[in-house]
């Protein structure tokens, strides 16, 4: 039974939404959600694929084996725990390693597979009777890099003789020195440095070239230009293939300026993961207020294990002390940007383990990560874009957690203002999924 009181509740409109922070450093969002994922991200949705000249076949594989890979690449794949390749392998491998090379632009969410898929496609490339850079890929950090690295090393277990060099901080050459290895995985910068300033390879002798996320790279300072001028030295011959886990229009036109003629493949979005999901809002009159809903419905989210969502840190913080009093600070886990990469995995593996039923956060963990016990999301802040409207893709995102692999999942609105009511039904029609008033005094009603 829905209240027709809390109907009647005036919302104030004097609670602006604060602006957005900058809490999701995209290269550290990036990196976090690559050492904690387990495995794929699994995708029901159809690729979406470019290409110049339709009429040409573009093949599709069920199996590595259909790949015809070097029997030590093949076993490495295997040895890595891959049985069968994921949507974007199926269609990205066959067109990445077919002859002649041809270039692409993919797009698809993190945890998809398209690390797996290009480091096999980089190695596949190789030639170990020529003891000199053939390979060269672009990552936007220092442990980005290594993270791709570790992938190729591991991939290439059984494949000894290809030799794999790191071109990040912390790595030095001398003048004159010319390097043997075969596949170069660094940042701009250093590869700048390596290749015009101290020629110790030869950029025109690179045959693949793999720009990696490039939505973060455009995001750092400089590296788009910087990756600009390493591809102007690269041969027309070279296969060059980017990739990036969003598709904005900035990095779209840089991908395509980057990548001549691609074949280009987009895995769309999940957004039928909202089928499973019963989405409410509640009506609060302010932050306390938004807080006693919160406590209201907590003997609810028991059941399960929440996330609550807030725009800042500082709400975040007052949150958690808030929630702290109610049920003892041990139970309640707090995750923002202030941390550092370490410090976020043991708030997460606490939570994970189910030390903590309820994880309060600001934006950093909206993207990729998969907790599986996760059944309410509560956003106590409603997600807004730098212009202050509705941010559909990361509400998908967040609400994302809950309700995976079928099972349900219950996400909460809270709304404090005539202007947070207008996203809420942004966001629903957006989705065409209705956003029920939910009255949190009676929290029976939730099921
Ligand atoms: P992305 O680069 O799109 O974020 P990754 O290539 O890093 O995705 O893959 C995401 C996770 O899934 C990683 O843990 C990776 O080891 C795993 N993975 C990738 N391809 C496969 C596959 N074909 N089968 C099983 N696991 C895979």
């Amino acid at each position: 039974r829905l209240s027709e009181d809390i109907n009647e509740i005036g919302i104030n409109n004097e609670h602006k939404p604060p602006p957005a922070e900058l809490d999701d450093n995209p290269a550290d969002a990036s990196l976090l959600m690559k050492i904690i994922r387990k495995g794929l991200i699994d995708t029901k949705n159809d690729l979406d694929i470019q290409r110049k000249d339709p009429n040409s076949p573009l093949y599709s594989v069920k199996s590595f084996e259909a790949l015809h890979l070097k029997p030590e690449l093949l076993k490495g794949v295997y040895a890595m725990g891959y049985n069968t390749p994921s949507k974007i392998q199926e269609t990205a491998l066959p067109t990445l390693i077919a002859d002649p090379p041809q270039n692409m632009i993919a797009q698809s969410q993190s945890g998809t597979g398209k690390t797996a898929a290009f480091t096999l496609a980089m190695l596949t490339r190789v030639d170990t009777t020529k003891d000199y850079p053939q390979v060269l890929c672009l990552s936007p950090t220092y442990e980005l890099a290594i993270q791709t690295g570790e992938v190729a090393a591991r991939m290439a277990k059984f494949c000894p003789d290809i030799s794999i060099r790191y071109a990040v901080r912390g790595e030095e050459i001398s003048r004159g020195d010319k390097l043997k290895d075969h596949v170069i995985i660094g940042t701009p910068g250093k590869v700048l440095d390596w290749s015009l300033k101290f020629r110790a390879f030869d950029l025109s002798k690179i045959i693949v070239f793999v720009l990696d996320e490039a939505d973060v790279m455009i995001a750092q300072q400089g590296h788009q230009d910087q990756c600009i001028r390493l591809q102007k030295h690269l041969s027309k011959k070279c296969q060059m293939m980017l990739f990036s886990a969003t598709y904005e229009k900035k990095v779209m036109d840089f991908a395509e300026f980057i990548v001549p003629s691609p074949i280009t493949i987009r895995l769309k979005k999940e957004e039928e993961v909202l089928d499973n999901i019963k989405q409410y809002y509640v009506k609060c009159r302010g932050q306390d207020d938004k807080y006693r809903a919160i406590a209201n419905i907590y003997g609810v989210i028991t059941i399960g294990q929440a996330i609550i969502f807030c725009h800042t840190r500082k709400t975040a913080g007052w949150l958690a002390g808030k929630m702290s009093n109610e049920v003892g600070s041990e139970s309640v886990g707090v995750l923002s940007g202030d941390l550092t990469v370490e410090q976020r995995l043991a708030v997460l593996d606490r939570f994970r383990e189910g030390h903590q039923k309820c994880l309060i956060t600001t934006n950093v963990l909206s993207r990729g990560i998969d907790i599986d016990q996760v059944n309410i999301v509560v956003n106590f802040d409603l997600p807004i874009d730098q212009q202050g409207n509705a941010d559909c893709e990361t509400y998908l995102h967040r609400i994302g957690r809950t309700g995976r692999f079928g099972k349900h999942g219950i996400a909460i609105n809270l709304i404090d203002s005539e202007q947070c009511m207008r996203i809420c039904r942004d966001i629903e029609k957006h989705f065409g999924k209705k956003i029920m008033l939910l009255d949190a005094e009676n929290s029976d009603e939730i099921e």
